[in-house]
């Protein structure tokens, strides 16, 4: 009798197992999109108040946080780490990307980094502004981190100082130089806005080519203290073209799946993409999911509630089904704007 009640017991266990994993297999939407990139804002502060993601009323700290968030720490990194296994389990995380704020400001990077891989996620990467990525590249490089995004807005450094509110911007040029140095594969992120920087777009996409990397224009979206704003500086993908072909020919790259970029390349050797979140909208076939600094968890940009996820770490259908709800926030064409700044819900 005991013997048949602990068979039943495996055979109830099984099932309950079998039903989870068919469960994980269903995080996936209507038009076949399912998590597999995850965003992490390690925290919400930041050396640079770039124009476009925070509002003047910051004062003259040279470190400023979010007002939300001045009263929380970020999660410690087994705090992190605790939430990324979770997920990773339900939905097979193919990469992780490290952003904030600033990430490289966050002090048990380091440690994450290596909590990260012990899960078995071995794609992890970075987006900085890359102010102190100088003395970090080649560390970063042999921890593990092979791919960084690094924010540059203008080659001019008035131009530069001015949309990051910070007076030397120059050492994001010798962290820019040291990432490719260690190996690392770089891209560049310049936010095109109309009067501000609109001037930049050849000498960042020449000093791109120069260093052998690619570089990203984005185009300006309505979030934080933008989104109820009139969105003037927005400079669109048409225009941003013809200033390039005006200097160069320029052939298109096929876009790949779930690229928020489509690149072209240029008759100068060079390489760039477009993040035309208006222009050309790329949510058919997003696959990224974000997680902030204090553990809340975003399905889409354009909704600005997260969703505490620590209470459900251990309890995979309850977790499949929070995940499957964040995953139908997803806009099926195109960014709403958010009244989130990117540097809260990662950029
Ligand atoms: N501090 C890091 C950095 O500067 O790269 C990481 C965080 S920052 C919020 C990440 C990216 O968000 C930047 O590359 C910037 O291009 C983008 N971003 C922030 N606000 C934006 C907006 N309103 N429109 C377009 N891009 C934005």
């Amino acid at each position: 009798m005991i013997h048949e009640m602990i068979l039943m017991s495996k055979i109830t266990e099984q099932l309950a197992a079998k039903m989870v994993k068919s469960s994980m297999m269903k995080i996936e939407d209507s038009l076949g999109r399912r998590f597999e990139k995850l965003r992490i804002s390690l925290l919400n502060e930041c050396n640079f108040a770039c124009v476009y993601c925070v509002s003047e009323d910051f004062g003259s700290n040279s470190v400023k946080t979010i007002q939300k968030s001045t009263a929380d720490q970020p999660l410690a990194p087994d705090e992190f780490t605790k939430l990324i296994e979770a997920v990773h389990r339900l939905t097979g995380l193919k990469s992780i990307r490290l952003t904030g704020g600033e990430p490289l400001l966050y002090g048990n990077l380091f440690p994450l980094i290596d909590h990260i891989q012990k899960i078995g996620i071995s794609d992890i990467r970075l987006t900085t502004n890359a102010y102190y990525l100088k003395e970090k590249a080649s560390k970063l490089f042999d921890a593990g981190v092979k791919s960084v995004n690094i924010s540059v807005d203008a080659i001019d450094q008035d131009i530069f100082n001015g949309i990051s509110r910070h007076p030397n911007t120059s050492r994001v040029f010798s962290g820019i130089e040291a990432a490719v140095k260690a190996g690392m594969n770089v891209k560049l992120n310049a936010v095109i806005m109309r009067g501000k920087n609109d001037s930049q777009i050849i000498p960042l996409l020449d000093y791109a080519t120069n260093q052998g990397v690619k570089i990203r224009f984005l185009e300006l979206m309505k979030m934080g203290h933008l989104y109820h704003s009139e969105n003037g500086l927005f400079f669109s993908e048409k225009e941003i073209l013809d200033i390039i072909q005006e200097k160069y020919t320029i052939e298109s790259i096929q876009r790949g799946h779930a690229e928020t970029a489509h690149y072209w390349q240029t008759s100068g050797g060079g390489t760039f993409g477009i993040i035309a979140n208006e222009s050309t909208p790329f949510c058919h076939d997003c696959n990224r999911l974000r997680m902030d600094s204090n553990g809340f968890f975003y399905g889409c940009l354009s909704n600005a509630h997260g969703e505490k996820l620590s209470p459900y770490i251990y309890d995979d259908v309850l977790l499949t089904e929070k995940l499957s709800g964040l995953l139908r926030l997803k806009q099926p064409v195109k960014f709403h704007g958010s009244e989130l700044s990117m540097r809260n819900i990662g950029g």
